[in-house]
Formats: structure tokens, sequence, C-alpha cells
């Protein structure tokens, strides 16, 4: 089954209303009489903390903003998002700045609605809730949860937007234990479109539930966010196990992990970049190996890689709210980096094949040797047992990968404009390769983890758009959640 890609343009917008009334932003936020409160601050460009304020972690087809605001209260996420709405003006609110999407680059001098005063962390112990601002990072909440004896399934880097990758999601190293990010959410508080406040939970307003865990970006700004969150697995002591092999290591490396892929134990995760080092000049394969329980057993489950005897290892036991930043040799430090040139390509696979990464690290293998500027371009694989997330009926959440066994990245960067177009041309080649070997009937990706030129049905699912497009007419029937993943008013 094919469905079309989608060319991203940013210029065939043409000067609509929308970006006529964004020069006048200025006028419009400075009024007076919007009264705002103490907290709320906004920035203009030419504003010493603009850029700063405005920088994303991708810059290639990244928005542009006239104005941001940073609420300080509730009432000023309304008041905002009402004075857009009535003014025509175009807006994205931003958690952590870490969506990378072309999409996102179709608003242009449009209003940040930047969410980072709504940082709070609060962990209920006795009722193992945990409630967080709209703009808490992955990194913000690890250590309260940790000094409440709780954990959380969370991605991977500290600095993404914990909001932001729920509303799609949310894929990372306790999965296997605990399902998407998404299955631990109780609840949202949410700005709607009409500028309400509204709840949004299994008992209130059920049907914006399901649409908001899988399409959340399409429905409201969110507040704050409640979490279900568990005891600490093991007294909290995980092992973390980092690799190194040689790219010719592949055939033998890739060839284990597509033999687990029907049994890979519920406490174990890999994540793995295979990318070039440019001190060696060789292209090798940096593994992260993460098993939630005792060591013993850890190293049982990882024999298979410690077999093939890696050039680099280390592993040692970590107490869980330090994973995240030491994981990978502390990878998450140069992942957080803002300001990069990233054109991301993904893909979920239900079949692991082995032997087509195989044929694909070869292929960019070629490519990093020919084109010098491109050669920080990685292909990552993300392995996770998907027992936890499986158990959650599919229809319980519009969420629609849940027999996904690995997520696949092509991340393309340049250090060179002239070297974006042969990166993408061989990324969308190679795209279409491992979409074949997929096992799914057509390309299916975690919609936080999309190019942003895919068919709507490989980010929604072609069974779950007809509902989701509804919710959108009744919830946004004007569009103006637009700018992340957006869905159609009407399927088919
Ligand atoms: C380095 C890196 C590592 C990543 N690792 C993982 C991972 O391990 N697991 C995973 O699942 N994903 C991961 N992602 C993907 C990530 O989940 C998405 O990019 C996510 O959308 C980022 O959210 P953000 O708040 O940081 O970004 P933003 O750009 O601020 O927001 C992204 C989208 O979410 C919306 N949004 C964010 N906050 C709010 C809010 N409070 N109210 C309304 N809308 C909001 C925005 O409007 C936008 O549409 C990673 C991304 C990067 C760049």
């Amino acid at each position: 089954m094919m469905f079309s890609y989608i060319t991203i343009l940013a210029s065939v917008i043409p000067l609509s209303a929308a970006a006529a009334a964004s020069a006048n932003i200025k006028g419009l936020l400075q009024d007076r009489s919007n009264k705002w409160s103490a907290n709320t601050t906004v920035y203009f460009p030419g504003d010493a903390e603009f850029s700063n304020e405005t920088l994303r972690w991708n810059e290639y087809s990244a928005p542009t903003f006239a104005a941001v605001v940073r609420p300080g209260s509730e009432q000023d996420v309304q008041k905002v998002v009402k004075l857009s709405i009535s003014n025509n003006i175009s807006f994205l609110a931003t958690g952590g700045r870490h969506g990378y999407g072309t999409q996102f680059g179709k608003l242009q001098n449009g209003l940040e609605i930047d969410m980072s005063a709504f940082d709070m962390v609060q962990v209920d112990k006795n009722s193992s809730m945990m409630t967080v601002g709209g703009a808490v990072h992955f990194g913000d909440i690890v250590d309260p949860l940790y000094a409440a004896g709780k954990e959380i399934q969370t991605g991977s880097a500290t600095c993404v937007g914990l909001v932001g990758a729920t509303l799609g999601g949310g894929i990372g190293r306790y999965q296997g234990l605990h399902g998407l990010i998404l299955d631990a959410l109780v609840s949202l508080r949410i700005v709607t479109a009409k500028g309400d406040i509204v709840t949004v939970s299994n008992s209130s307003h059920p049907d914006l539930f399901w649409a908001m865990r899988g399409a959340g970006t399409n429905f409201g700004v969110i507040l704050s966010a409640t979490y279900r969150v568990h005891d600490l697995t093991n007294g909290g002591q995980v092992m973390n196990a980092d690799m190194i092999f040689p790219g010719t290591a592949n055939v033998s490396f890739l060839d284990i992990v597509q033999s687990m892929q029907d049994k890979i134990p519920k406490e174990l995760s890999l994540i793995a970049s295979m990318a070039y080092n440019s001190t060696s000049k060789m292209s090798e394969i940096i593994a992260n190996l993460v098993y939630v329980g005792p060591e013993d057993a850890g190293r049982e489950a990882i024999k298979p890689f410690l077999d093939l005897k890696p050039t680099v290892h280390e592993i040692s036991m970590l107490p869980w709210n330090q994973l995240n930043s030491k994981a990978a040799f502390g990878a998450t430090a140069l992942e957080c980096e803002k300001g990069g040139q990233h054109s991301m390509f993904g893909v979920n696979v239900r079949n692991v094949s082995a032997s087509t990464y195989v044929d694909v690290f070869e292929k960019l293998d070629d490519f990093w040797n020919s084109n010098p500027a491109a050669q920080g371009s990685s292909f990552s694989l993300e392995f996770f047992s998907n027992s936890a997330m499986e158990a959650v009926p599919d229809d319980a959440t519009a969420y629609p990968w849940r027999d996904t066994k690995a997520y696949l990245m092509l991340q393309m960067t340049w250090s060179n404009a002239s070297a974006a177009e042969s990166a993408n041309a061989v990324a969308e080649e190679l795209r279409s390769e491992l979409v074949k070997s997929s096992g799914y009937p057509y390309h299916s990706v975690y919609v936080s983890y999309a190019h942003g030129d895919e068919p709507l049905e490989s980010k929604f699912g072609a069974s779950k758009l007809p509902r989701l497009a509804a919710m959108k007419k009744e919830w946004d029937p004007d569009n103006v959640f637009a700018y992340g993943a957006a869905l159609p008013m009407k399927y088919p």
C-alpha cells in the first residue's frame, strides 16, 4: 500500500492574513490593556535574550518568530491564546524545543508561546502520582522521583520536553517494563483553541484524552500533566553497558539484534548508532545496552554482544536517576546541543532485517567517504521489548504502532549547506529500503521521529485517522494548533 510523501516548502505559504497580522504582533503584545502578570515576559527580535530564547535543537527547517511570550500564569496562557486567535496570529507552544520535523518550518514570523515558566515537578509518594508543568524536561524529573523511591519510563536525552514527547508516544529504555510514556499519563490540564482551561482524562473528555495520546500537539497548550509512576525496580540499581565495535562487525552485530527480535527481555534495551569516526576515519557501532536488574542477569542478557569482543566496553551499575546522563559514554551532553542542522528520517519496524541494515550501513559508509561535510550523519536503532506496550489495547489510545519492535533513524547532518541536498537524497533512498523490510504494509513512523513529509497514515495510522479527524474538527475547527504533526478535519 502506498501513500504519497509531501513536499514541505515554507515559501509556498502565501503572505496570508496570518503573516500580515504577525507584522502587527509587537503592538498587540505591548498593549497595556493586556495586563500581563508580573511573571510574564515578552521578547522581540533585537532583545538580548531573543536569539537564545528561540534557539532550537534543530535549526533546519525551523520556525521563525516575530515575538516570544513566556507566560507566567495559567491566565496569561489563556490570554495569549485568545489574543492570537482573535488577531489571526499563528503560534507554536514550546516545551523543550526539541521537536525537529520539517513541518515546523511552515511557521514563519509567528508567535512562540514559551512554556518554560511551567517547570514544577510534584511527586506524591503515597498515591504514586507525579504532576509536572508543561515544559519540564526528562532530566528534571529523575531526582525528585528517585528521592521518593519511584521511577517512570522516559526517553534518553535529558533535555527533551517530557510533555512534548508524551503527546506523540514517548519511547525509551524502560519501555519494556512500563510501556510508552503516554501509557503512564493520567490527565492533562490544557488551554483549548477556545481559550478555555479543561482537564482531560479518562473521566473528563475521554475522547479527547484518547486523541491526545498519539496526536496531542493538535488540541491545546498543556499547562500540566499528571502521570502514574512506579516503585523503583531492583532498588533503583540498573546495569549500563557501553560498547564500541568496528564497522566491520556490522553483520554479526545486526544478526544478534535480529535473532533477539522475538525474545528481548523486558528489562533490556539497546540503543545503537552506526556512525563515522572522524579520528580513526573508520565507521563504527556505538552500542548502549541497559538492563534493569542485577548485574549477573544483565551480563547474561548482553552476552552475545560481549562475545563479539567490542574494542571498548564499560559496564557499571548506576542509580536510575543517573542513567540518562551517563549512558552511552555520556552522549546526552552532545545530543542536547542546540542550534545544529538535522534532517531526520524515522522508520518503525515490526520485522528486524539485519541484511537490510547491513546494506544501509554500507551505503552510508560510501556516502561518508564521498561527502566529508556530512560525516556526522548516522543510522541508529532503538530496540526495546514491546510486551508492556502491547499489553495496552490498541483502541485505548490514538498511538498507532504498539507492535513496533525497533525504531530506526537516519539522522542526517552537515557542516556545510552544500551537503544538505545529497544528504537528504541518500536518506530518502535508504528510508525507502528500510520501509520495504519493515513488516508494515506502508511506512509507519513514531510521529515524533517523522521527517515531516510522510503521508498522514504513516504518522497516525489509517485506522485511527477517521476518529482523530472528527476530534480535530470538534476541538480545533480553525486549526490553530497547526504546526506540530497536524491532523486533517476530515478523513478520508
Ligand atoms: C536529541 C533528541 C533526543 C530525543 N529522544 C527521544 C526519546 O528518547 N524518546 C522519545 O520519545 N522522543 C525523543 N525525542 C523526540 C521528542 O520526543 C520530540 O522531538 C518532542 O516533540 C520534543 O518535545 P519538546 O517539548 O522538547 O519540543 P518542542 O519543539 O518544544 O515541542 C515539540 C512539539 O510538542 C508541542 N509541545 C511541547 N510542549 C507543549 C506544551 N506544553 N503544550 C502544547 N504543546 C507542546 C509543540 O507545540 C510541538 O508541536 C528526541 C528528540 C531529540 C532532538
